[in-house]
This record gives structure tokens, sequence and C-alpha cells, in this order.
């Protein structure tokens, strides 16, 4: 295997960054995250104009053109021979001596891109039965638009879920409302047979495989609501599943244990899922 560390590809086990990474001090950095189609990235724009957005929010600059990214992240897919699987790319503020303020202008972010295989079939085969979540308080901070490398609250979360024999956490805030998974866009189908997700605008991540699904429920005609659930409300609910781009859509079959419906993957995750992987496939780059 081969990663990409600033400007140079190297051998996956000598590709390092440096200890005073801000990165590695004070995760003072985002990430994206593509999955791979025959060699190719699905949902290329969305991921890259979300990038922007959080390195703009941060001040961090931006270390190359959209273009140069492209190639850099398409290249570090054929040096891997990746078919199928994730492409993952994450931008720093750089190697400075460790302090807290910004360090000074001209520093150059450090750009890191790993790629790996990850068979399409296992996720389907997952899907086909459907999975379970567990809740779990959401103990992250005020701006999870940003999409940072501070995960550590995500990492608990998930970790937690493993450890209950679950795929996923949902992360509940203190009113008792769903926020998003620890690293996919929370959905349910609730009881009246409507969709049902949180508003982005309510501090969780703008997923780009949310939108995607979203502009698939309109063409559908379905009615889909952008307002929080409740836990109680997705136990209750028709059909509950998940987005990300290395998931897609994954039917979730139980919360906390509760059978969900009648504990299989509902029509509608299913339909949304067989949609998605469509047209993500057609549209790829
Ligand atoms: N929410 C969180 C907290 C995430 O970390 C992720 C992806 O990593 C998502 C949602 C899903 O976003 P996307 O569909 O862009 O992968």
């Amino acid at each position: 295997r081969v990663a990409y560390v600033n400007g140079q590809y190297r051998p996956h086990g000598q590709a390092v960054i440096h200890v005073e990474d801000r990165g590695f001090q004070f995760a003072d950095g985002v990430y994206e995250v593509w999955s791979v189609f025959d060699g190719r990235l699905a949902d290329f724009d969305g991921h890259m104009t979300r990038l922007h957005r959080s390195l703009n929010e941060l001040r961090i600059d931006i270390p190359m053109t959209r273009e140069a990214l492209g190639r850099v992240l398409n290249e570090t897919v054929r040096r891997n021979r990746v078919r199928e699987g994730l492409v993952y790319l994450q931008v720093t503020r750089g190697t400075a001596r460790r302090d807290h303020p910004f360090p000074p202008e001209g520093t150059a972010p450090s750009v890191v891109v790993t790629a790996r295989s990850l068979p399409l079939s296992k996720g389907d085969a997952s899907a086909k039965k459907g999975v379970a979540v567990i809740t779990h308080p959401d103990i992250r901070w005020g701006r999870c638009d940003i999409k940072t490398v501070g995960l550590l609250p995500n990492v608990l979360a998930k970790q937690a879920a493993k450890e209950r024999g679950a795929a996923e956490a949902w992360m509940v805030d203190e009113m008792g409302l769903v926020t998003e998974g620890s690293s996919t866009n929370a959905w349910i189908v609730d009881e009246h047979g409507k969709l049902r997700t949180r508003d982005a605008q309510a501090n969780i991540l703008q997923g780009i495989t949310r939108a995607a699904v979203m502009a698939l429920i309109a063409d559908e005609g379905l009615e889909l609501e952008e307002r929080a659930f409740s836990v109680d409300e997705a136990k209750r609910a028709k059909e509950a599943f998940y987005t990300s781009a290395s998931g897609f859509v994954m039917p979730a079959t139980s919360i906390d244990g509760v059978k969900i419906g009648d504990g299989k993957p509902g029509p509608i995750a299913t339909r949304l899922r067989a949609l998605y992987l469509d047209r993500a496939m057609r549209d790829a780059i």
C-alpha cells in the first residue's frame, strides 16, 4: 500500500507526520472520505465543496487547487489498485512549534491521502439483514458542522456500540433528541410513514450522502420532514436507517435492543439504498 504525504507517495509503513503536526497536537485539522466505485470517486463535488467550507471555517489555507487535489486522490486510488473501497483525505494546519494560537502565516498545511479496498458485497450483506444501533449521550462541541479530526467523542460512542454488539451509536442531545450517528446521519420513517431527519442547521454534519438521499426522496415524491426525532419516536418508527459515504444507506433493525417495525430492513430504506448506489456508481468520476 501507498500513502500520499505532503507531496510524496510513500510506502504505507513509512508514511509519517511530524510529532509537532497540529493535527496530532490539537486535532487542528479536517478530513473527507469518498467511496470508490470501479476506481472512481462518488459524490466528488459534494465532498470537495464541504472540504473547502470546513477549511474556510477554521481558516486553514487551501493546500492546492481542487483539480490538483482530485488528481492526488485518483492517483492514490490507482497506486493502491482500489476498485471498490474508500479514499481518505486529511488536511491539518501544518507543523509548527507547539503553541495554541495559529502558527505564523505561510506555515504550509499538511496533506495526507490514503486509500483502501472495501468490497461492496460486505456492506450489502449487512444491509440485507439490517444492523443494530445503540443510543449514547452526545458530548461533542458546538461546531459539529465542521468535519474536524477531533473525533474522540465519536470514537467513544462507536466503541460503546461495538461492545454492545451494535454497528452504530446514535448520539442524543440533552432534550432526548437524536443528533446523528458517530459517523453517519440518522433517519426514521415515522409512525405516519413520513421520512424524518434532523435539520442540518441543528449542530450536525451536513452529510453528503444525506443530501444525495434527500434529492432521491424528492424524485420519488416521498414526504420528508427535516425535524429532529426523539429516541422514543425512533423506537416506535416503521423504519430506521443511517447514511454515510462508507455505508451508503444502512437499515437499522433495532435500537437499544428494541425491534424496529417487523425487525427486517424496511422497504423505503431498501429502495433508497438501491437508488443511491445506482446514482453514485453512474456519476462517480
Ligand atoms: N455525521 C458524522 C458525525 C460523520 O462523521 C459522517 C461521516 O463521516 C456523517 C455524518 C456522514 O457524512 P457523509 O454522508 O458525508 O459521509
